[in-house]
């Protein structure tokens, strides 16, 4: 209950919404769902030095935060409406950087909610290790949401983006490595951008749906367990960013694209004959999207290198993100 800061919080996020009947201040929020519409809901937490690095500016952070949450709903192809916001701040920080800490932290979230008209609704503001957790709320049509358990055995497999960009830049940090080739990288692990956009322009198209925020093999891992099928992925078809072929070698990159995590990307299913038709949907929303393999009967995912032979993903330590 540290009213100052909350009200710093309110101040940098207000955001006028007909159907946030009563907002920040109250013991809860009150807020309409409009008629017609199912509420998509998610909740993810970031604990620093497990889901970003020491030293994370708290821009990005606030940023970050609210990205992960945002992804999930793009993810269900749900349009984002309101927040809740846990914040833990260390009371190791004195009252004027706890003050800067929560100005930018609410900077950073503000920057990526307002665009997408997102009200902060409540929250909680307690003491002890540094930790964000941002629950979101978003609607979509009732019954149109995207889910993983759709994917059928001869649909294509795509993603949007490029993968592996933000692990290459978390490398990159833990290598010091001060080339400023690196900042593209980097500004996508501590700046994701949800595929919103996206998630909305595959509603009714796409089988199953998931956002890449554990590594491609895992994400696509679920959605062949959920579907109760297999997936086949060419490696050559993966899309890799210039900036991370750049400065890593082929073993690095493919490892980052296949298993790196945080790319905040969605890979999806089509049936095989209306790949082109997404694509240009999903092109013409900002985000283009590449096939990356199929679906086939069978389960867990097979990575097929660039000379055709099945990878060793056992060998590889990836065996327990594809099962
Ligand atoms: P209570 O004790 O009733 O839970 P709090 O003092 O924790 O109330 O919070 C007061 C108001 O401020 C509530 O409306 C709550 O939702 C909001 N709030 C608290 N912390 C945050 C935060 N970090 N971000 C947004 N709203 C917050
Ligand atoms: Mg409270």
């Amino acid at each position: 209950m540290e009213f100052r800061l909350i009200d710093r919080i309110r101040e940098r996020t207000a955001q006028g919404r007909e159907d946030v009947r009563l907002g920040i201040g109250d013991d809860a929020a009150l807020l309409a769902v409009p008629p017609g519409m199912e509420l998509a809901v998610a909740v993810d937490t970031l604990v620093e030095g497990v889901h970003f690095p020491v030293g994370t500016a708290p821009a990005d952070l606030g940023w970050k935060a609210l990205a992960v949450n945002l992804s999930d709903l793009a993810a269900m192809g749900a349009t984002p409406a309101w927040a809740l916001l846990a914040l833990t701040l260390p009371d190791t920080l004195a009252p004027a950087a706890r003050e800067a800490f929560v100005d930018g932290f609410a900077d950073g979230f503000a920057a990526l909610a307002g665009p997408q008209r997102l009200a902060l609704v409540g929250g909680d503001t307690t003491r002890g290790p540094l930790a964000a957790s941002v629950t979101v709320h978003g609607f979509v049509p009732a019954g149109q949401a995207l889910l993983r358990a759709g994917a059928r055995a001869g649909d294509a497999v795509l993603v949007t983006g490029t993968l592996g960009d933000a692990a290459a830049g978390l490398a990159s940090l833990q290598q010091r490595a001060t080339d400023p080739r690196a900042a593209g990288l980097v500004e996508r692990l501590n700046r994701p951008t949800p595929r919103l956009a996206a998630g909305l322009a595959l509603r009714g198209r796409a089988g199953a749906c998931i956002d890449v925020s554990d590594g491609l093999l895992a994400d696509l891992g679920h959605v062949c367990a959920a579907s109760g099928v297999g997936a086949e992925i060419e490696a050559a078809l993966l899309p890799r960013s210039p900036a991370m072929l750049g400065l890593f070698d082929e073993d690095a990159a493919l490892d980052f694209a296949l298993a790196g995590g945080d790319d905040y990307e969605l890979c999806f299913t089509v049936p095989a004959q209306r790949v082109a038709e997404v694509q240009a949907d999903l092109a013409r929303s900002g985000c283009g999207a590449t096939r990356i393999g199929r679906i086939v009967a069978g389960e867990g995912v097979r990575v097929r290198g660039a000379d055709g032979a099945w990878l060793e993903t056992a060998r590889r330590g990836w065996d327990h993100f594809a099962a």
